[in-house]
């Protein structure tokens, strides 16, 4: 088991940079996610990790031990790619052994090890079967087994599960998961589907052409996104971001906000200028006769409990996730008003959070 720790990491190819000075540390034994648009620097970043590729700055240390330079075979990581590649003429018991043969491990080592496995896997009663007739799920098992089976320090995904369609997908992230539980390994999984990060990760860092722009626990993130690009990716429908010129008045509380005035949470430092986005999530939003903005329903969509209504207002469409035992018609107009603790402030010319004194901890 390892601790991976990744310090001003960078990797250029040629002009182009696709990573740059990213930094984090991701702790032992824990389920940490890469996530980000396609091009971010994701799959480059666990690359450089995995030692398949080399910075061309900063340094990766794995349980302390400055590894940046190290070839792949002696860093003892696993690098999973798409779970589906197995060897057709064999059978389960085979497959999962063949990374212990190549090693040269002797027979009944393979024998203790597959069968430990398998067990950890619950393939332990296909170990004869041929793979070439098993359902999906259970090669995916197998696919693992040749990972675990070598019980490196680590594991590295990328998008394992990119090829499955989304309801085998999502049972397979549960799997993973319950896996990652039994075994406790590091591990470090890449996608660019915000809801899956969420729903599996310990702790995300999140990128954006080739930059770290947050890293932590889900919930820090949804709570405090650090930047407004984190802001508009994660969450679904993700947050709001409304543009405004105006002011934070004396004390930080309170910002006007085209005359009207909306409490925010207390600021650690006053912003420099002006031009601020206002951050609110759908759910912090109550509509009601009175409200800080007015909105004009334009669209709703119906999701059982709830509804997400789309309202045009002055400052852009807003959407507010709301009961559905509300009525709200298009074209009705409503007072939109925010739960104050849970407003987020940004600076327009930085996309960096403005420092409150509840979501202070958030901020890389
Ligand atoms: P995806 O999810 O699409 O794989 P990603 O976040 O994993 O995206 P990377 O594959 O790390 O992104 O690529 C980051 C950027 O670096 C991309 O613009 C890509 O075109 C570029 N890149 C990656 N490998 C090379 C290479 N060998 N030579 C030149 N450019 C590269």
């Amino acid at each position: 088991m390892a601790e991976i720790r990744v310090e001003s990491l960078h990797k250029a190819f040629g002009d182009f940079v696709a990573v740059q000075k990213s930094g984090f540390t991701i702790a032992d034994g824990e389920f940490f996610v890469m996530l980000g648009p396609s091009g971010c620097g994701k799959t480059t970043t666990l690359r450089m990790i995995a030692g398949l590729d080399l910075p061309t700055g900063g340094r990766i240390l794995l349980d302390g031990e400055d590894v940046t330079f190290n070839r792949a075979a002696q860093r003892d990581i696993a690098f999973v790619f798409q779970l589906f590649a197995l060897y057709p003429h064999m059978n389960v018991r085979q497959n999962i052994g063949f990374p212990l043969k190549c090693e040269g491990v002797g027979r009944r080592e393979i024998h203790r090890r597959v069968e430990e496995t398998a067990r950890l896997l619950r393939i332990d009663h296909l170990l004869k079967k041929p793979v070439s007739g098993l359902a999906g799920g259970d090669r995916q098992r197998v696919a693992l087994g040749r990972s675990i089976v070598r019980r490196p320090k680590a594991f590295l995904m990328d998008e394992p599960l990119g090829a499955l369609d989304a309801e085998f997908r999502a049972a397979m992230c549960q799997e993973l998961r319950q896996l990652h539980q039994r075994i406790g390994a590091t591990t470090v999984y890449v996608t660019h589907d915000q809801l899956e990060a969420m729903s599996m990760a310990d702790k995300i860092v999140v990128m954006n052409h080739g930059v770290v722009e947050q890293f932590g626990p889900p919930q820090e993130i949804y709570d405090n996104p650090a930047t407004m690009f984190v802001a508009g990716f994660i969450g679904s429908p993700p947050m709001n971001l409304l543009p405004f010129q105006g002011k934070v008045a004396a004390g930080g509380r309170v910002v006007a906000i085209n005359g009207a005035e909306v409490a925010v949470p207390q600021l650690v430092e006053a912003p420099t200028h002006d031009k601020l986005v206002l951050g609110v999530r759908p759910e912090h939003i109550r509509l009601g006769e009175d409200g800080t903005l007015r909105g004009r329903v334009f669209g709703t969509e119906y999701l059982g409990t709830t509804q997400i209504v789309t309202l045009e207002t002055e400052h852009g469409p807003v959407k507010a996730r709301i009961s559905s035992k509300i009525e709200a018609q298009p074209g009705e107009t409503f007072g939109l008003s925010f739960i104050t603790e849970r407003l987020s402030l940004f600076d327009t010319d930085s996309g960096r959070a403005l420092r409150s004194q509840t979501g202070e901890a958030a901020h890389v």
